[in-house]
């Protein structure tokens, strides 16, 4: 078990920012930490990462307690928090390097973390002259350098245009194949975009804790599907289990299916027998959107 979270409580002054949270995260799992502003994503965040102390509770990292070994458990943590703070007149080689050399790292793979993290093309540029996709990049190859377990990111995709978003889910995404990673966000889409489980939590508590696939088997399941064509709805209500068919706009159709079990392959089918293209093919969670919204919704 990567992280474990246990009974953890926190209040400033007066204010309770957690109240008892407990869940583990597996190894080499991604986590989508959800909770609307002031929920205390970024309050466990920074206890996990050892910035500040839990009243109660303990947290475990890599079978660290990272209250009594702090500095052990630093070393299998890369964090970066919610504003990624960077030194603008650096360059990232030069930026990379000094990060290496204040976590006393002897020989930094900073040429290896510059290609993992897509810098490769800006690396010879000062940080201010960086977009802001490519400074979350720079953020993230910093907290990669100590080659850590665990990495926690504070909503690492706010601010980013569509490109800049996909490309840094995806580099997140592939970053969680060989690292344990709990991202805070208040948005479902990203949680659906990188995550396999989704821990809710609203003022304070841990409200909800549950794979997307669970969430999925819960329910129904949407597949929103484009083609090249038009097609009629009652030509796509054919396929095996379909239950229900939304021309959204254009070409593209929501399909919802009374299973939980992937039908993907049936819609691609579709397509094949039809002498269709698909230009694009998503499932779409809905019910962690209405889940998120019943859970949180203002007591
Ligand atoms: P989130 O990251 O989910 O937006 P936070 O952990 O930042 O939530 O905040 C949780 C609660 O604790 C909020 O009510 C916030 O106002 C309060 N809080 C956070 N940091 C401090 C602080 N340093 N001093 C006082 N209250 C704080």
């Amino acid at each position: 078990m990567s992280i474990k979270i246990k009974n953890v409580s926190k209040s400033y002054s007066n204010q309770t920012a957690l109240d008892a949270v407990n869940f583990e995260v597996g190894d080499n799992q991604v986590v989508g930490f959800l909770g609307p502003n002031g929920a205390g994503k970024s309050t466990l965040m920074k206890i996990i990462c050892g910035y500040i102390k839990a009243d109660k509770g303990q947290v475990i990292v890599d079978g660290i307690d990272v209250a009594k070994e702090p500095m052990a458990a630093k070393s299998k943590i890369g964090y970066l928090p919610e504003n990624n703070p960077l030194y603008a007149e650096m360059y990232i080689k030069e930026f990379l390097n000094f990060m290496a050399q204040l976590r006393g790292i002897k020989k930094p793979q900073v040429d290896a973390i510059i290609h993992k993290t897509g810098l490769k093309p800006e690396y010879d540029k000062k940080i201010n002259q960086l977009s802001k996709g490519y400074r979350q990049r720079v953020g993230l190859a910093g907290c990669l350098l100590h080659q850590p377990k665990v990495l926690i990111l504070d909503e690492p995709t706010t601010g980013l245009d569509p490109h800049q978003l996909s490309s840094i889910r995806h580099l997140i995404r592939e970053t969680g194949q060989s690292t344990t990673i709990l991202l805070s966000t208040h948005i479902m889409q990203e949680v659906e975009a990188m995550c396999e489980r989704a821990v809710i939590i609203h003022q304070g508590k841990l409200v909800d804790d549950r794979s997307l696939s669970q969430t999925q088997t819960d329910n129904k399941q949407i597949i929103e599907v484009e083609f090249n064509y038009r097609v009629e709805e009652v030509a796509l209500e054919g396929i095996n289990q379909v239950k229900k068919v939304i021309n959204t706009k254009g070409f593209i159709y929501q399909l919802e299916f009374s299973t939980s079990s992937d039908k993907r392959s049936d819609v691609f089918d579709f397509a094949y027998d039809n002498g269709l293209k698909i230009l694009n093919l998503q499932k779409i969670n809905q019910n962690l959107e209405e889940r998120f919204l019943e859970l949180t919704a203002r007591k």
